[in-house]
């Protein structure tokens, strides 16, 4: 057979290998996506024995030797592949040795680790013990670096963990951005604490009825371009998106009547995340390149729709009509000044979850140190919550009275989830880099969004970030979309200006 009738045989058989492998990982979703919304209690172990079952082919599709053998015979090709057809073998290339270069022994501990290790974790966490956590702790730590080892690494064993959640980002440069970061965030926190505006929002603490709320986040989500025909909106205890290709699109919230920034901000979350999942384009689809580039990437457009747009000014100006008629009980006169200020308190906090856009990311550069130092030995796990509680006075200025409060906060480390951290305020850091760089591209955006039009920015999103589904790596994407490298000035900025604002201060470096 001629050569390039070979390889076109070739890149059918991988489309065909891989095709299969998108196929099972997106029915297991869908199980995943129903095991936390409508499976009856009762059927927990049926699932897992389900899911199971679909693991395992998954696994024996994947380290499959023939894959191995069909990978070399396109690399050796590499210069007759188009842009396209590089990225699947790369990415096909990725999840083969992320599979095959894995003992099944280890692969079977961690995940026996991981489904012990979660329900280990909520009791302790329930109960306020450490010392029940630790053992799970130890192990987790003790697989997760023979992990990277059989992985890999050039520098540190962080790396080949980290590369999982976010390719081709390393320890070196996260460690430099978070740099760049904390020390503005520290210094932007001080000028507020300094700055005589009082932090207060009891408003969002009042009671905000739950149809409503469904009702408003649906119109907004809606608004924003989330396609209800491609998609759902659901509860769940612990809010999630979840693609089941481009077509099904599944998001999750959960309500709370007591505070409305729960649903509210959920959604417009997870409506980011859904968005992107929609406009991942069709012609990828069954591809190794028809999934999102990253988590940090994916993080980057939740954050946009949630904080920079769903936390705006211009947004709410828009908005509050709307959002008024609805709760006229529950605001009882407050009004658009007030709650703009109450959904943007900066105020230290304990929980992750429930900090605001400023003291965020310190929550994260914890984690990443407390990470970094429990893998390379520095840090025994035994020490973990007077470590914690270290940096929690030394970056936030406070101390969690409690584990629960402090290291057994986050379910992350009990499912043996380490260097999946950082991704987080990684997309912090894009969305603004790319908000910035559509802004000049369209620098009417602001009257667009008073008016309630999200229709360009969605459509430069989808452009610039969706339709690349993974061809490019995070760093190529933002690079290409924005015209520079991953930055932190940017939002360092942004958070300057947004807060000088609502806090009655200049910029730094304004000496008016
Ligand atoms: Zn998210």
């Amino acid at each position: 057979m001629p050569r390039a009738d070979e390889l076109r045989k070739d890149l059918e058989e991988l489309r065909t290998r891989f095709g299969q492998v998108a196929d099972l990982n997106q029915i297991g979703s869908l199980l995943s996506w129903d095991q936390q919304t409508f499976m009856p209690d009762a059927a927990g172990s049926q699932r897992a024995q389900q899911s199971a079952t679909l693991v395992g082919i998954l696994h024996e599709k994947l380290t499959d030797p023939a894959n191995g053998q069909l990978l070399e015979r396109l690399e050796g090709e590499a210069e007759r592949l188009s842009p396209l057809e590089a990225a699947e073998v790369r990415l096909a290339r990725r999840e083969y040795d992320r599979y095959a270069k894995l003992p099944v022994q280890l692969v079977e501990a961690l995940s026996r680790n991981e489904a012990e290790g979660q329900q280990v974790w909520a009791a302790a966490r329930q109960e306020n013990d450490f010392g029940r956590f630790l053992p799970v702790l130890r192990r987790s730590v003790e697989l997760l670096r023979e992990k990277a080892e059989h992985l890999g690494y050039e520098h540190h064993p962080y790396d080949a963990l980290h590369d999982e959640y976010e390719p081709g980002s390393s320890t070196a440069q996260v460690r430099e951005v978070f740099g760049q970061l904390r020390e503005a965030t520290m210094r932007l926190l001080d000028r507020i604490r300094n700055s005589s505006h009082a932090a207060d929002d009891s408003l969002l603490h009042r009671y905000w009825p739950e149809d409503l709320q469904e009702q408003f986040g649906r119109e907004v989500a809606g608004q924003f371009g989330f396609d209800f025909q491609r998609g759902r909106l659901d509860r769940a205890v612990h809010p999630f998106a979840q693609g089941i290709g481009n077509r099904d699109v599944r998001i999750t919230t959960r309500y709370d009547r007591n505070f409305i920034s729960t649903a509210l901000f959920g959604i417009f979350h997870e409506a980011g995340h859904g968005m992107y999942e929609q406009g991942l384009p069709d012609e990828l689809q069954r591809t190794m390149a028809g999934e999102a580039a990253s988590l940090a990437v994916h993080e980057s457009q939740s954050r946009l729709w949630e904080n920079l747009i769903g936390r705006s000014r211009s947004f709410w100006q828009f908005a509050w009509p709307r959002f008024s008629e609805l709760f006229s009980e529950s605001l009882a006169g407050a009004g658009l000044e007030e709650f703009l200020r109450a959904i943007n308190v900066v105020t230290p906090s304990l929980i992750r979850v429930e900090a605001d856009e400023v003291t965020y990311n310190l929550h994260i550069m914890i984690r990443f140190e407390l990470e970094l130092a429990l893998l390379d030995g520095s840090l025994d796990p035994a020490d973990l919550p007077g470590a914690w509680n270290g940096l929690y006075r030394d970056y936030l200025g406070i101390t969690p009275e409690t584990d629960t409060l402090g290291c057994l906060q986050d379910v992350h480390w009990s499912a043996g989830l380490l260097g999946y951290f950082p991704t987080y305020s990684l997309g912090n850091i894009m969305s603004v880099q790319l908000l910035e760089a559509h802004r000049t591209a369209n620098p009417g955006l602001e009257d667009q969004i008073r008016a309630g039009d999200f229709s360009r920015l969605l459509a430069w999103l989808r452009s610039e970030v969706h339709t690349h589904g993974s061809v490019l790596e995070p760093r190529e994407l933002v690079r290409s979309a924005t015209g520079s490298e991953l930055d932190a000035g940017p939002y360092v900025r942004y958070l300057e200006d947004k807060y000088g604002e609502l806090y009655g201060f200049a910029p730094e470096g304004d000496n008016q």
